[in-house]
């Protein structure tokens, strides 16, 4: 039986604790990060370390948590940077998200491709699909790894919580729609890796998420 060859590697970066992911394949040398929100020497010692290159940035949403070392990540490593279209508004308001944390404004540019519901993205041999599950944000997006039965899921969907919906863009009835329509009908065994804190599972939220067991 050969090694498996996935790495996976998840650590929280930056004031706000964003997760950070990697996600590569040690055969080919190849991997994704998604929400390279801050930290980015140190995402990059990870991947050196690893001995992965970057092929594509994947991001969310575009809180500055998650988005905020982006282009930093794309400048070093000329991977190309995914974000659903309907965060470029949130995009633009860097300045004023840098007030909310007081913090400086880190610099951004329009993403290479907006992340598409339905989208295939990641590694020919770690591919995943996008779902569009706004609420949190307009564009917000989780990101789905069959095959592994992984679901990252941004600032959706929270061990025993979800994501605050009372920032511009944020509707709370529209993310409680499409935890249910979209996230809750996935096996569940399927593991979940949100934007902060730790790990949990459909079948966990399904049964105990205070804010989606009361309807
Ligand atoms: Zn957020």
């Amino acid at each position: 039986m050969a090694e498996s060859t996935v790495v996976i590697e998840s650590f929280p970066v930056g004031p706000l604790q964003c997760n950070c992911t990697i996600l590569g394949d040690s055969a080919t040398g190849e991997a994704i990060v998604i929400d390279p929100g801050d930290e980015i020497s140190r995402i990059q010692a990870r991947l050196n370390k690893l001995g992965l290159k970057v092929k594509q940035i994947l991001i969310t949403h575009a809180h500055i948590d998650h988005v905020g070392g982006a282009l930093k990540l794309k400048r070093l490593t000329g991977a190309p940077i995914l974000l659903n279209e309907n965060d470029l508004p949130l995009l633009q308001m860097m300045e004023q998200q840098a007030g909310w944390l007081g913090v400086d404004t880190p610099e951004t540019e329009a993403p290479d491709a907006s992340l598409q519901d339905g989208m295939t993205i990641g590694l020919d041999t770690l591919a995943g699909q996008v779902i569009h599950t706004p609420g949190h944000t307009q564009g917000s997006v989780c990101l789905l790894f069959a095959p592994l039965r992984l679901l990252v899921a941004g600032d959706t969907l929270f061990a025993g919580s979800i994501g605050r919906t009372d920032l511009p863009g944020g509707n709370s009835r529209q993310i409680i729609d499409s935890i249910h329509s979209r996230l809750l009908v996935l096996p569940e065994e399927t593991q979940v890796l949100p934007g902060h804190g730790g790990l949990t599972t459909i079948g966990e939220e399904k049964d105990r998420n205070p804010f989606l067991t009361r309807r």
